[in-house]
């Protein structure tokens, strides 16, 4: 895809905090329950944390009591990347985000209707944007 961005290791910590940069950039996990997705009190999207791409409606979340925010959904089939994991002796579907590699979690077969899929992803990765934000600012004109 054209709108892929890439950056250097060097600008990513420049970026990103600590945690935000093992998670996306070094395929890292967050502890169970230790991450808090922000609470979604208007329409948006949770978004990449690194490139801002939308990946996630609030729509699409359900709690799966892992203690991980669970999806059962992306936002499209075009926003996300899944490739086969196969660390720690599983063989997992690792979940990407297409515009810049960042790591979000993995995706397993379990999840509830209509797709059956649950999307595992760690909190840190995710930015809530509101809708209103999404077509910049707000016209000078009245
Ligand atoms: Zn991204």
């Amino acid at each position: 895809m054209s709108d892929r961005i890439v950056r250097t290791d060097e600008e990513w910590r420049r970026i990103l905090t600590p945690e935000q940069y093992r998670v996306t950039r070094e395929g890292g996990t967050e502890c169970a329950f230790s991450g808090r997705l922000p609470e979604a009190t208007e329409p948006g999207v949770f978004a990449c944390v690194c490139c801002g791409q939308p990946l996630f409606r609030p729509e699409a979340k359900f709690d799966s009591g892992t203690g991980w925010p669970s999806f059962f959904r992306p936002v499209s089939a075009d926003a996300i990347e899944e490739r086969t994991d196969r660390s720690h002796g599983m063989v997992r579907i690792e979940v990407r985000c297409r515009r810049c590699e960042a790591h979000l979690g993995h995706v397993f077969p379990d999840g509830p209707p209509p797709t059956g899929r649950r999307f595992c992803i760690n909190a840190v990765a995710l930015v809530f944007r509101p809708d209103r934000a999404a077509d910049g600012d707000a016209p000078a004109e009245q």
